[in-house]
């Protein structure tokens, strides 16, 4: 039960880092629990992170289900008087095919989890861990059934209440936002053609996103005491407010599937890495699902820490020791910042209702609009900052495609 780096959580971050790691050629354990296959959202993963995926032998389960976005449109739904224009995006203007894929995050999960499966070097445990004690030279982590796996590394995938986080003593800020997410897929008699629609509304956006050539993964953001109410609505009932909001742009509504609520919260931890444990995913950061930012972050967290441990192999640093931790936490820490404060500025420009920050707002989108270099920039900084680029995450990385033997 040694082994060099042990991930603990089972989500797709925590999958990707075990898989982008395993290529390093150290012996991994991955712990967490089975899925449950009861996750109603979508994740629309943008260039760099379908580039990670496709680099650890994951290209063909992302063509086969995942929806090709070719570009994205913001609708102004504010009611407002002065309405800010409509703008559309597209891959083509800044010379690429599409933006990325939107993949359901049940068959991101099983083929990353298929994937790991066919590695030699990681061993998946399916329990919980109950605790984790860091000492000079290794961590040990404790099992739910008993045993006790010790790793030089610990990767903490384990989701926004990291038991890995608050055993490595890294402090977080968490702040709340008055509204919640409802997420689910539906059938729809138009087509969407690739684009991705997202309603700016006063209590938060509303966002369609393509699922299937028929489906779209719907994101309701809303004040929680609506979404509530609007997810315990029957399915007609629910049908009738959806068309509604729609305003007619993908047709009849067809098969409308589970839906979830998820309240909307912020959380950053103030260092990525420390005492033998790097953070990944949502353990290291919570963003509002607006602008498909989390899990696009959560795969630069992944595909970074395995370049900082495949450094440390080449120079013969210790893969947990503090200089290699501090490197992953300089990697990170601009990326995360400027995701959390941009996405936190658009959603609070929606719900401040006055007057002067409704027209700046309108203003941003009139200058995105009519301004082309702008507007290039803006689409390429969004889908991928310029200054991240882990070596997974450039076309035709290495050891592409296989896993490690
Ligand atoms: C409505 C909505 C829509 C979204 N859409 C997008 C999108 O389009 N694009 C995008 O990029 N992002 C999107 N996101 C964000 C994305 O869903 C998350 O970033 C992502 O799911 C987080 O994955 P994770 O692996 O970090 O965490 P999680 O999925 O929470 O995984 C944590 C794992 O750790 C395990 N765990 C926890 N504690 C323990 C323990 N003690 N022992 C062992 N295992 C443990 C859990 O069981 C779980 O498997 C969206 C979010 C929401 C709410």
């Amino acid at each position: 039960m040694s082994y060099d780096i042990c991930t603990v959580g089972t989500g797709p971050a925590g999958l990707a880092a075990a898989l982008a790691l395993a290529q390093t050629g150290l012996r991994i354990a991955v712990i967490g629990p089975a899925p449950n296959g009861q996750d109603t959202r979508t994740a629309a993963l943008f260039a760099g992170s379908v580039t990670l995926l496709e680099n650890l032998g994951l290209g063909e389960a992302c063509r086969a289900d995942g929806e090709p976005i070719f570009a994205i449109r913001v609708i102004d739904d504010m009611g407002g008087l002065l309405r800010a224009p409509e703008v559309t995006f597209t891959a083509q203007e800044v010379e690429r095919e599409l933006f990325g894929l939107n993949i359901s995050n049940v068959g991101l999960v099983r083929a990353l989890r298929e994937r790991m499966l066919q590695s030699s070097n990681i061993t998946l445990i399916e329990d919980n861990v109950t605790a984790v004690t860091v000492a000079d030279d290794h961590a040990a982590i404790t099992l739910a059934a008993g045993p006790v796996v010790t790793a030089r590394l610990v990767v903490g995938a384990d989701g926004r209440n990291s038991l890995c986080r608050q055993a490595a003593g890294i402090d977080i800020k968490t702040w709340g936002y008055d509204q919640s997410a409802i997420a689910c897929t539906f059938t729809h008699s138009g087509k969407h053609r690739g684009i991705s629609t997202e309603f700016h509304r006063p209590a938060g956006p509303m966002t369609f996103v393509p699922a299937t050539p028929n489906s779209s993964g719907l994101v309701w953001v809303e004040h929680p005491t609506v979404a509530a109410e609007m997810a315990a609505l029957d399915t007609e009932a629910f049908r009738v407010v959806l068309a509604e909001r729609l305003q007619g742009l993908l047709g009849d509504i067809g098969k409308i599937g589970p839906r979830a609520v998820f309240p909307l919260s912020g959380l950053v931890a103030k260092d990525a890495g420390r005492s033998r444990v790097a953070l990944v995913g949502e353990a290291a950061h919570v963003i509002p699902p607006i602008g498909a930012q989390g899990l696009n972050l959560g795969l630069r967290d992944a595909a970074s820490i395995a370049d900082c441990v495949t450094d440390a192999l080449a120079t013969g640093a210790d893969i947990g020791g503090d200089s290699v931790l501090a490197a992953y936490g300089r990697m990170r820490h601009t990326d995360i910042s400027a995701r959390i404060w941009s996405i936190d500025l658009l959603n609070r420009s929606l719900l401040v209702q006055s007057p002067p920050v409704q027209a700046l707002r309108g203003l941003g989108l009139h200058i995105l609009k009519s301004v082309g270099p702008l507007r290039r920039f803006a689409i390429r900084e969004g889908l991928h900052p310029s200054f991240v680029m882990p070596r997974l995450m450039q076309p035709h990385a290495a050891s592409a495609g296989s896993p490690h033997p």
